[in-house]
Parts: C-alpha cells; sequence; structure tokens
C-alpha cells in the first residue's frame, strides 16, 4: 500500500464532477486500500477520489467500527431532519466550519466485491457520507456553510481527528 498526496481545495480536480467508475477491478482495490491507509495516515475519516487527485466516483469512510469502500455511491433518500455540525476538510486544512445536513441518509453503491448495497445511515456516519459524496461533484463543505458564517481556526471539537 502507499500513502497518496492528498489534495487541496485550490486543486482544480477539487471543482470537477467526477466520472463513474466502471466496474471494481484489482486496480480500483489497490487505490481504495491505498486511500483507505492515506486517511488514516492523515487522520481522517473519509476520502473521495478527487482528494487524491483521482476524477473517479469512489470514496473511502472509516467510523467506529465500520468501514466502507465504494464506488458510485449515490444518495437516494434523506431525512427532512437536519443537523448542524462543525465540519473539517482534509482538502481545507486546519479550517473549520458549521455545516447543516440531513440526519439521516440512505445510499446505494458498488462495493469492492462488485457488489451492489444499499447502506443506512445516521449522525456522524450520514455527514460523512455526505460530505464523501459531495466531493465526487466539486462542492465542499464551505459552499454548505451559511452565508456569512464564519470559518474557525482551532476546531470546536476536541476531537481533532474528524477532517473527512
Ligand atoms: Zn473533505
Amino acid at each position: 500500500m502507499a500513502i497518496l498526496k492528498i489534495y487541496e481545495s485550490t486543486s482544480p480536480v477539487l471543482r470537477h464532477k467526477a466520472k463513474p467508475v466502471r466496474k471494481v477491478d484489482d486496480a480500483i482495490r489497490k487505490l481504495a486500500a491505498d486511500m483507505l491507509e492515506t486517511m488514516r495516515e492523515a487522520p481522517g475519516v473519509g476520502l473521495a477520489g478527487p482528494q487524491i487527485g483521482r476524477a473517479a466516483r469512489i470514496i473511502v469512510v472509516e467510523y467506529d467500527d465500520d468501514e466502507f469502500s465504494l464506488i458510485n455511491p449515490t444518495i437516494t433518500w434523506s431525512s427532512k431532519e437536519t443537523a448542524m455540525a462543525e465540519e473539517g476538510c482534509l482538502s481545507i486544512p486546519t479550517l473549520y466550519g458549521d455545516v447543516e445536513r440531513a440526519l439521516e441518509v440512505r445510499l446505494t453503491a458498488t462495493d469492492m466485491r462488485n457488489k451492489r448495497v444499499v447502506i443506512e445511515a445516521d449522525d456522524w456516519l450520514a455527514r460523512i457520507f455526505q460530505h464523501e459524496i459531495d466531493h465526487l461533484d466539486g462542492i465542499l463543505f464551505t459552499d454548505r456553510m451559511a452565508p456569512g458564517a464564519p470559518l474557525r481556526t482551532v476546531s470546536a471539537n476536541a476531537d481533532s481527528d474528524e477532517e473527512i
């Protein structure tokens, strides 16, 4: 496995709509494994293709005991109920801001065995998926903040390894 370069928000790849991945093969499995290693090293809890310079719809997420490596994830349902919480991003180092997100989501994706999966997530895991899937569409958390809401240089959370 290898640690990949994490691209920052000034890189054009972070602003492009990523292309679907046609199928999972050994190259995609290696990429996902490298992304997981890169995410853990950072450390973070999620990483999307554009963040390592690949305009491909692939994400990795690790939260609590759950680990996901997925291609072509699509949110198929979002709860009307939302929650506001502070986010950071591995591509926007040292800046944090409050973002309103759906409290629960359901998504479909393809896993590393080429199986179609349906995932239901809530709270922080739902937030991570929404943040990562936004990356695949060239959207950063700062785009989702309320107009005029402040970016902070120090996280309000004691737990600082939440960058996604
Ligand atoms: Zn991010």
